[in-house]
């Protein structure tokens, strides 16, 4: 059912080894890549499956988002103009706090949809602290590939009913590990989320790494210098830099991905390099809340893994990876230089680079014989995109051009979750019903409204 012959204009891979193959030709079996041709490989006998013919499409990786809220997609716009502390305080956590498994259901179903539609096929999602299991089910159900994990907060000074205790904490992030872990035919993992330095005690992330030691794959998910007056609070709490400090706990090395990484000193880039630490950039969420622009440069320049995330709906108000490209780009060139961050460099950071981040780039990624065939046709001839096939014009059109719109179909694993344009799973009007009527209920519920 999920074989496919894909014979596309052109492949973008993200393998540096073959990065552009013009009239190659994809097979895909049994959910993985299995063959791809040349032009002057291919002839009809060696097709398997569907056959898919589709000479106007470009084929891509699947986008690899590696920081998103699903539970947040409900609140968006119920949280603009804003800055960070303010944020959380006043909208996000009584929002979050509010949430009944009904409403969290719908905000997972709508995120999932604007991800896969916008050619997402991976996430790591933060979580919430309550019915976790119910963005478990929906990441299951959607066929996406995600790292998940339940928020973890004991401390909560700008909201303290919304926190645990650390044993619960740990207890109850430690159980759904032990049932998701691995679920999913393996395409979901778990990634512990202690949410950042406010909102948890120094036990808390220590216990946290090391329940990670009891989790094969999974990954430690935190929040890190994003804002001024969140590093100044986090001085004031620990003594010491946000990074320094985790630093100092043992909470930093490999499978630590760290969304924002903001305001950061040198030395703090030299811990992230030693430790082999993982940055999220999530560039229209840092506009939007005001919060500063990380030095992406800096840190690949220094040998750091850096990915790119939509974060949450009501700081973006997007999740669309075609933003996030475009302004990774554009806001480092005024900085810097209009040679940094060029289109190809942000595409890999897109995709192989998010795979790495997440260590699971001999999976995905990138368009590799025998990765799991995770992947993304776009349509890229149209009036709105480049008129000519020169050197790079495709990751011109991807980065600079091209938008939700460009994609036509999605496929993880092989199985087709867009097809022409239009998801598999939920209808889009439906969703967006069921959407007004369950923000009403929590906007009632919090005195929003
Ligand atoms: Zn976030």
């Amino acid at each position: 059912m999920n074989d496919w012959t894909i014979i596309p204009k052109e492949i973008i891979t993200a393998d540096k080894n073959r990065p552009v193959i013009k009239r190659g030709t994809v097979i895909v079996k049994n959910g993985k890549i299995e063959k791809i041709y040349s032009k002057e490989e291919w002839d009809e006998s060696k097709a398997e499956g569907k056959v898919l013919n589709v000479p106007n499409l470009t084929l891509i990786p699947g986008f690899v988002h590696t920081h998103i809220h699903l539970c947040q997609t409900l609140f968006r716009g119920t949280a603009d103009d804003m800055e960070l502390l303010d944020w959380l305080q006043k909208r996000i956590f009584p929002l979050e706090n509010a949430h009944t498994k009904e409403s969290l259901r719908i905000s997972a179903q709508l995120g999932l949809y604007e991800l896969i539609t916008s050619g997402a096929t991976t996430i790591m999602d933060m979580g919430t602290i309550r019915h976790q299991e119910v963005i478990f089910e929906e990441l299951i159900n959607s066929g996406i590939r995600a790292f998940a994990g339940k928020c973890m907060a004991d401390l909560n000074d700008l909201m303290p009913e919304f926190k645990e205790s650390t044993k619960d904490a740990l207890s109850s992030s430690y159980e759904f590990a032990k049932e998701f872990h691995n679920k999913g035919n393996g395409r979901i993992k778990y990634a512990f989320a202690p949410r950042f330095v406010l909102s948890c005690s120094e036990e808390l992330l220590i216990e946290t790494m090391n329940l990670t030691e009891e989790f094969q794959g999974s990954l430690f998910h935190t929040h890190s210098s994003e804002n001024k007056n969140e590093i100044a609070a986090v001085k004031k709490l620990t003594g010491k830099e946000n990074i320094e400090y985790f630093n100092s706990i043992g909470v930093l090395n490999e499978k630590t991905v760290l969304a924002h990484g903001i305001h950061v000193n040198d030395a703090e880039v030299q811990m992230l390099k030693e430790a082999d630490t993982r940055i999220v950039h999530c560039p229209s969420s840092n506009l939007k809340l005001g919060s500063g622009i990380a030095n992406v440069p800096k840190y690949l320049g220094n040998g750091i893994n850096v990915s790119l995330g939509a974060d949450g709906a009501p700081c973006n108000n997007n999740l669309n990876m075609f933003t996030e490209m475009r302004l990774a780009s554009l806001i480092q060139k005024p900085l810097h230089s209009p040679t940094a961050m060029t289109a190809e460099e942000i595409f890999h950071l897109a995709t192989i680079e998010g795979a790495k981040a997440l260590h699971i780039d001999d999976v995905t990624g990138s368009i590799v014989e025998n990765k799991s065939a995770d992947l993304v046709l776009l349509n890229l001839e149209n009036p709105t995109m480049n008129y000519f096939d020169g050197l790079n014009s495709t990751y011109s059109n991807i980065v600079y051009s091209a938008n939700r719109d460009n994609v036509e179909y999605v496929f993880v694993e092989g199985k087709m979750l867009v097809n022409k344009g239009v998801y598999a799973l939920h209808n889009a009007f439906e969703l967006y019903s069921k959407a007004k009527e369950q923000l009403n209920i929590l906007l009632k519920e919090t005195d929003l409204k």
